[in-house]
C-alpha cells in the first residue's frame, strides 16, 4: 500500500508548530502535526512551556496563564480547524526525494510512514541542564532556565545564576531588576562572556561572583529553599541561601534529525531565509520556525510569530507548485 501524501507535515508542537498548524489548517492545507512523545524533557509535546508555571508575558492573558494551559489552548485551536495531531516521534526524514519522506518509530523501513509535499520544522531547542538531582522536577518551582519568563517572581529574593557565558551574565543583569542579590556561580575563575557583558556585570553591585564553584545539590520539598555549592578546587560543599536558581549554561537546538540535509550553524541552529520567504531553508518546500532557528529571541510569542510566517511561506510555495 503506498503512503498517502500530505500537503504539509509539521514536526514539533511548541508555540511555533501549533501556530503554523492553525494557519495551515485555516488555509485548507489539512496539516498533519507530529507532536513528539512525552519520553523526556527534550521531546516534550508542547515544548519548553510545558516545563514552566505562570506565563505572564504572552499577550492576551492579562492575568497570566500556566505554561501547560497555554499550550493546551494552542493545541485545541489547531485541532478545531482540522489539524491532525499525532503523538509520534520522528525518527528519520528524507528531504532528497519528493514528496519528502518522514519515518516514525522504525527508521530502517524502506517506505516512510508519511510523505509530504512540504514540511515545517519546529522542533525547538532545549536548555542544557546541570544534571543535579531533582533539577528538572523543580523547574517552575524555584529553578528556571529563562530569566525573561520567571524573573518577575523573584522580587527581593536572593537568587543564583549558574554559568559564565553571555547568557548567564545577560540573565544575571536582567534579574537585578527584581532580585535583592544575584550570585553568579561559575566553574572557573574566568568568564567566557564578552568583555562588554563582563564590564556591565562587574559594575552592578547587586551581582557577586562565586568562582570555581558548581551547584552540588538542591534543597527543598515542592519548591527550592536553598542550594549547596561545591568548590571545584577543594571539593568543599557549602550551603548558599537562595530561593531561585537560573541555569544559563547554553541551549541545544533539536536538529540531530536534520544533520546532512538542512544547512545549520556550527551550533546546530537551522539557517533560514535561504530561499523564498524568511522561514525557507536550503531545501525548497522545507521551512523552519521557532527556537530551532532562533538563538536570539527565544520567546513563545516570537516562536508563534515565526510559525505563522512558516505556514504562509509553505502555502505560497505550494500554490506556486500547482
Ligand atoms: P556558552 O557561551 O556556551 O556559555 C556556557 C557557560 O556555561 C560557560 O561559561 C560554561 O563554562 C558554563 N557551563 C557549561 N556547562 C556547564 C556545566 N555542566 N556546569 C557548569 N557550568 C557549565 O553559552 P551561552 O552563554 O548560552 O551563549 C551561547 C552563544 O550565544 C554565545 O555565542 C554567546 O556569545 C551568545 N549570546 C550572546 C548574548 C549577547 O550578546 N547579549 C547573549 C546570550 C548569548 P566554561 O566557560 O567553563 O565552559
Amino acid at each position: 500500500m503506498s503512503t498517502a501524501i500530505h500537503k504539509v507535515v509539521i514536526i514539533g508542537s511548541g508555540p511555533a508548530g501549533l501556530t503554523a498548524a492553525v494557519y495551515a489548517a485555516r488555509a485548507n492545507l489539512s496539516p498533519l502535526l507530529l507532536e513528539g512523545e512525552p519520553s523526556s524533557t527534550s521531546d516534550q509535546p508542547g515544548g519548553q512551556l510545558m516545563l514552566t508555571t505562570d506565563v505572564e508575558n504572552y499577550p492576551g492573558f492579562p492575568e497570566g496563564i500556566m505554561g501547560p494551559d497555554l499550550m493546551g489552548r494552542f493545541r485545541e485551536q489547531a485541532i478545531r480547524f482540522g489539524t491532525d495531531v499525532r503523538t509520534e516521534k520522528v525518527s528519520r526524514v528524507d528531504f532528497s526525494n519528493r514528496p519528502f519522506g518522514i519515518w516514525v518509530d522504525d527508521p530502517t523501513t524502506a517506505e516512510p510512514t508519511y510523505r509530504a509535499e512540504s514540511i515545517i520544522v519546529s522542533t525547538g531547542a532545549q536548555s542544557l541542564l546541570l544534571g543535579v538531582d531533582r533539577e528538572a522536577e523543580l523547574i517552575g518551582h524555584g529553578v528556571s532556565t529563562c530569566a525573561t519568563c520567571d524573573g518577575f517572581f523573584f522580587r527581593e529574593h536572593d537568587i543564583a545564576v549558574a554559568g559564565g557565558g553571555d547568557s548567564a551574565l545577560e540573565e544575571a543583569l536582567f534579574l537585578t531588576k527584581f532580585a535583592r542579590s544575584v550570585t553568579v556561580i561559575h566553574r572557573r575563575d574566568e568568564l567566557r562572556a564578552s568583555k562588554i557583558m563582563q564590564d556591565r556585570a562587574f559594575a552592578n553591585d547587586k551581582i557577586r561572583f562565586l568562582w570555581n564553584h558548581v551547584v552540588h545539590s538542591l534543597e527543598g520539598g515542592t519548591s527550592l529553599t536553598g542550594i549547596n555549592v561545591r568548590d571545584v578546587k577543594t571539593d568543599a560543599v557549602t550551603p548558599l541561601a537562595v530561593t531561585g536558581l537560573f541555569v544559563a549554561i547554553g541551549h541545544k537546538p533539536n536538529t540531530d534529525l536534520f544533520k546532512g540535509q538542512l544547512e545549520m550553524e556550527d551550533s546546530g541552529y537551522l539557517l533560514t531565509g535561504l530561499g523564498k520567504g524568511a522561514t525557507s531553508t536550503n531545501i525548497e518546500g522545507v521551512f523552519a520556525c521557532g527556537d530551532v532557528q532562533d538563538h536570539v529571541y527565544r520567546q513563545a510569542i516570537t516562536a508563534a510569530g515565526s510559525g505563522c510566517m512558516a505556514a504562509i511561506d509553505a502555502e505560497r510555495w505550494l500554490e506556486a507548485q500547482h
